[in-house]
């Protein structure tokens, strides 16, 4: 048996290419899929992350199995937004020994504000992976140069993304948007839309019928076109809501998971912005 660990000890040590001498996989485990894609673009390929939100999960209030919260408390390192968004992993985080980064208290958002969905706009966004770049660059120092020249490169990336919404929604008709939850308040402030989100903060507050016709009564006013849906949450309010008011619907992804294999954060990112380019008649 000796032997054999021996040597799965040198073939581990061997695998991953690509890498900086000497570098250790730390293992790192995230909240829900834009964490876990912000830390894998930065850590590189030597960065073991796993996102405990399974796919085509919703990560709002996940419950964990026994594995999973095994998973969280033998992390080298476990990021989470925190705040209550995931109680359950925030909860088991606070019993490791090993360093969490809570990103809602590093962030500049407002001690008060309740909403978690800072990832949806790209700016904050940048701000996420500059964290995570700290808290991994503290982990690994010896690969700060690999973290630092992949969170230059992943930064770009985001900040080209901005650079896109602001030009992509600066003449617009429209800029009421009708969503299914309240999760584009971020997104919406940083472009000058209004949001009105059908349930709250989270996907499974229920809607209240006054709410609805409240909000029938705005997109017949204001002349609005759509009804935002989500890829992970039932279309059922948002689409009777749409025929009642006698619109369409279209999907704005709040990329709480990922729902198309091949997609990352970016490419979801265009397909909302020209979804809203659409529903808003932008020039
Ligand atoms: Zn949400």
């Amino acid at each position: 048996m000796a032997w054999f660990l021996a040597a799965a000890v040198v073939l581990l040590a061997l695998g991953g290419c690509g890498s900086a001498p000497g570098r250790t996989s730390p293992s790192v485990v995230a909240g829900f899929y834009p964490l876990a894609e912000a830390a894998t673009r930065v850590g590189g390929a030597d960065t073991r992350v796993s996102n405990i939100t399974p796919s085509g999960a919703e990560p709002h209030d996940l419950e964990l199995t026994v594995r999973q919260a095994e998973r969280v408390l033998d992390a080298d390192l476990v990021i989470l937004l925190g705040r209550g968004f995931q109680p359950a992993i925030e909860k088991l985080a606070a019993r490791r020994d090993g360093p969490t980064l809570e990103l809602l208290q590093r962030l500049p958002v407002e001690r008060t504000n309740r909403d978690p969905h800072v990832w949806l706009d790209p700016e904050l966004m940048r701000a996420i992976a500059r964290e995570i770049a700290v808290a991994l660059r503290r982990l690994e120092p010896r690969a700060a140069d690999v973290i630092d020249a992949n969170a230059d490169r992943y930064d770009a990336e985001l900040s080209a993304l901005a650079d896109r919404f602001r030009s992509g929604l600066a003449s617009c008709e429209r800029h009421e948007i009708v969503t299914s939850h309240d999760a584009f308040g971020y997104l919406a402030r940083r472009f000058g839309l209004r949001q009105h989100a059908i349930s709250g903060l989270s996907p499974e507050s229920e809607p209240d019928p006054a709410k609805l016709a409240e909000l029938a009564d705005l997109v017949r006013r204001d002349g609005l076109t759509t009804i935002f849906t989500e890829e992970l949450v039932s279309p059922r309010v948002a689409e009777s809501l749409a025929r009642e008011a006698g619109v369409r619907t279209a999907v704005l992804d709040p990329i709480e998971g990922i729902a198309h294999a091949g997609d990352d954060y970016v490419r979801v990112m265009e397909r909302n912005l020209a979804t809203l380019r659409e529903a808003l008649a932008c020039r």
